[in-house]
């Protein structure tokens, strides 16, 4: 007989330890299993200041034990199906899992074969990404190797997590080597039309890039690389137009990989037709199996993929799912609330709110388009205390924002 949770939760990221945490702040009593295969718990967010040598890895990683919330069962595997029709999950083990309550949050994947030729050259040739641990310190490695000439910088078509930290990657690395003398062309390649997805921000990230003397190229992407021979092709997507494959040199070229949700998510009656879960964008609750939840970066919400939503998500999915329990109206509404904190350069962040539909917003009574040392502290010190110590044990701090325009 398969083993039985009154709630089972899969992936214990971000969201999938918070939810549980929030859950149990709530009730005790509950009868939660977490499925995540990992020992270890990072600290994405944080993957941007170890590809900048301002951080070290180490300190984004913490045993996954020790936030696995007291009361909760953690079952230290991966999932590799779902059918929630019959209200069970398949382990990697062969073994099904039954649950009453579905959350499904285990994030997306890095797809790294989608580029032709990047896995065989990814960590070596000058090619970097802070997108994975295993290769974050390599960007840092790159950086401060660089000797002058091409260092380029792309973003994939969106969606795709923390859609900020391609630019990010670069402005820290143009203001390196700006700081050291080197004479470098910095090119910023993206597939989308603008340089960021929020209106509001955009003419002040223009003149960000503007001061770094950053090239940016729009409707590019990177779509072959040959690290041995250093050169990057990009097709140019305009549209209504013939793509268009260009070839370039490169010195460095840090990647931001394609993401998409994993393939038994893609391929469970839980996903869309774009592969991530699919659910009602303000009550989180899965739009045909009522007994099903999600949040974070595989569900389909229309926001930005940051753990900044997850923090204003989990306490929706927490509550919401107990009132379902309880037989009781929905109490919780989440209004598509990201936040990006966009190192613009050493010591300096601007710090980019919105709700859905690109509404700008701010936490603080600032104006959120500058550029600022306090926002630098915040990023490097206040968020990572304010995810690891309240995020992670189902507090619910800070959650209120104010409409900026
Ligand atoms: C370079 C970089 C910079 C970022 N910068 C920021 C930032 O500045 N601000 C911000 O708010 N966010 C940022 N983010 C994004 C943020 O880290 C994610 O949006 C957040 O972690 C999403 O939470 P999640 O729980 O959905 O996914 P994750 O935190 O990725 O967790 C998913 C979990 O599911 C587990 N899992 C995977 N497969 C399975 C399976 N088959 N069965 C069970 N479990 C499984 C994984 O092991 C993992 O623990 C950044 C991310 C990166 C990579």
């Amino acid at each position: 007989m398969a083993r039985s949770h009154q709630i089972v939760i899969i992936g214990g990221g971000a969201a999938g330890i918070s939810t549980a945490a929030s859950l149990l702040r709530r009730n005790p009593d509950l009868d939660i299993a977490i499925v995540e295969p990992s020992t270890v718990h990072y600290y994405q967010p944080g993957f941007t200041l170890v590809g900048a040598g301002t951080d070290s890895l180490e300190r984004m990683t913490r045993s996954e034990a020790r936030y696995i919330p007291e009361g909760a069962t953690w079952i230290q595997e991966a999932a590799s199906g779902v059918r929630p029709g019959d209200n069970r999950v398949d382990l990697a083990s062969g073994e099904e899992l039954a649950y009453e309550h579905l959350v499904a949050c285990p994030g997306v994947v890095l797809d790294w074969q989608r580029i032709e030729g990047l896995p065989d050259t990814l960590g070596t040739n000058g090619v970097c990404s802070n997108y994975a641990p295993e290769t974050a310190p390599y960007t840092w490695q790159c950086v401060q190797d660089f000797t002058g000439g091409r260092a380029i910088f792309t973003q994939p078509p969106m969606p795709i997590k923390c859609p900020g930290a391609p630019q990010k990657a670069a402005y820290l690395a143009a203001d390196y080597f700006r700081r050291h003398g080197v004479d470098a062309e910095v090119e910023f390649d993206l597939a989308a039309g603008k340089i960021f997805g929020v209106d509001f921000y955009v003419p002040a990230l223009e003149r960000v890039a503007e001061s770094h003397g950053i090239q940016v190229n729009y409707q590019d992407h990177l779509v072959a690389v040959d690290g041995a021979n250093r050169q990057a092709t990009f097709e140019a997507v305009g549209e209504g137009e013939e793509p268009e494959r260009v070839t370039r040199t490169f010195d460095l070229l840090h990647v931001t990989p394609p993401q998409s949700p994993p393939d038994w998510v893609k391929q469970s009656p839980l996903a869309n037709e774009n592969g991530y879960i699919e659910v009602d964008p303000t009550t989180l609750q899965h739009t045909r199996f009522d007994n099903a939840f999600a949040l974070g970066d595989a569900g389909s919400t229309p926001n930005s993929k940051t753990a900044a939503a997850v923090r204003l998500q989990a306490p929706v999915v927490a509550g919401n799912l107990l009132a379902r329990l309880e037989g009781r109206p929905f109490p919780g509404a989440y209004d598509g609330y990201a936040s990006c904190p966009l190192t613009t350069r050493y010591g300096k962040v601007l710090n980019a709110e919105f709700t859905y539909g690109g509404k700008p917003v701010s936490t603080l009574p600032l104006e959120p388009r500058k550029e600022r040392r306090l926002m630098w502290w915040i990023n490097r010190h206040g968020l990572p205390m304010l995810y690891w110590n309240v995020m992670l044990s189902g507090r619910e701090w800070l959650s209120g924002h104010r409409p900026r325009a």
